[in-house]
């Protein structure tokens, strides 16, 4: 079974990749352009795709041999779904695997932002630093505040738990569906839940209904002191209107793992000192990448052996 596996992944997950499949690695550890796409899906019978893989509709208008997407990640908007369905491919990702560590990434986010920790740090590299005073780069308090998850779902909770448990917050969520949830947490309409927050999270998936979810009208409603923070994928935030409303101090602050274009960080972005940026980090763990590789391992397995796919989209 021939496999493309279109990123460096941990030693682990190579090893066992060469020794069960005909693996073949792209050198490059970048996504892969259309030309490629089409190209790995004429060839090969799997792909392991990953972020940024430029598998939209046009890859699958040429000839196919693939039959299988095992995508390394939960994230899978770099893929048309529909269009590789009706292509005759299967999709699979690797929930769960992702959930704790970027629900750590929210939670660094948060407290850096709030804490104002990365400005900190430049300013003492810097050299800029005179010594500790009372009113010296005062922050916002996390302890006992509000926090509004948008998107409840694994990570959601996640974040929900370690907010609520670890800093006594209180919770509210915007979600498209009921929930049961092991975490006090109120459900609000979003304009509510971003009236009423001084820390947001942003946990949906990117997907056409979620694009520009929080653009100008939606930070207007949050509170001036208030702090969006973004694990999701770039374009759930109109970036403009963030960088906009950072610019004019209209929010308190931001914290964000995904971008828009990314890699691509806008200059404006760049030049802010109430905007904490980490790049793309919030699987960003060897233990993680390998949990992520051996999802996608199985769901592999699953499909030369012709048994259930594990974690079929
Ligand atoms: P999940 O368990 O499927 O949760 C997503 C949640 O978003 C679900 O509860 C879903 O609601 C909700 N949702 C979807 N559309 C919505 C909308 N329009 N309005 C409100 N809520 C909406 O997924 P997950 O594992 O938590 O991952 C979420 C996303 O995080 C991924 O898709 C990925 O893009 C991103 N991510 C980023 C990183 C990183 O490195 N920064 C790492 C992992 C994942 P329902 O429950 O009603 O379906």
């Amino acid at each position: 079974m021939r496999v493309l596996v279109t990123r460096a992944l941990t030693p682990r997950i190579e090893t066992i990749l060469r020794a069960e499949f005909a693996a073949e690695f792209r050198e490059r550890d970048a996504p892969m352009t259309l030309a490629e796409a089409r190209d790995a899906l004429a060839t090969y019978d799997a792909l392991l795709p990953t972020l940024g893989d430029a598998l939209r509709a046009e890859a699958f208008t040429g000839p196919i041999r693939a039959k299988l997407l095992a995508n390394f990640g939960v994230g899978v908007n770099h893929i048309d779904l529909a269009a590789a369905k009706a292509a005759g491919l299967a999709v699979t990702n690797t929930p769960g695997a992702v959930t704790d560590a970027t629900a750590d990434i929210a939670m660094t986010l948060l407290l850096m932002s709030a804490r104002r920790a990365s400005e900190g740090e430049r300013m003492l590299r810097a050299g800029g630093w005179t010594g500790w005073a009372p009113t010296q780069m005062l922050g916002a308090h996390v302890t006992g505040k509000r926090l509004g998850v948008i998107g409840m779902g694994r990570i959601g909770q996640a974040v929900a738990k370690r907010a609520h448990f670890g800093f006594g917050m209180q919770v509210a969520y915007a979600s498209r569906s009921p929930k049961t949830l092991d975490v006090p947490a109120t459900p609000l309409p979003l304009p509510d839940l971003l009236a009423q927050s001084d820390f947001v999270v942003l946990a949906v998936p990117a997907t056409p209904e979620t694009h520009h979810l929080i653009g100008a009208a939606e930070l207007a409603l949050m509170a001036p002191h208030a702090h969006l923070i973004n694990v999701a994928r770039g374009d759930v935030v109109d970036e403009a209107a963030l960088i906009a409303a950072l610019q004019a101090g209209r929010i308190g602050g931001a914290g964000l793992d995904v971008y828009e274009h990314e890699p691509h960080v806008p200059p404006a972005l760049i030049a802010l000192e109430n905007v904490t940026l980490l790049p793309h980090l919030g699987t960003a763990t060897e233990e993680v990448r390998d949990a992520m590789g051996l999802m996608a391992v199985e769901n592999l397995r699953a499909f030369r052996d012709g048994t259930p796919l594990p974690n079929a989209l």
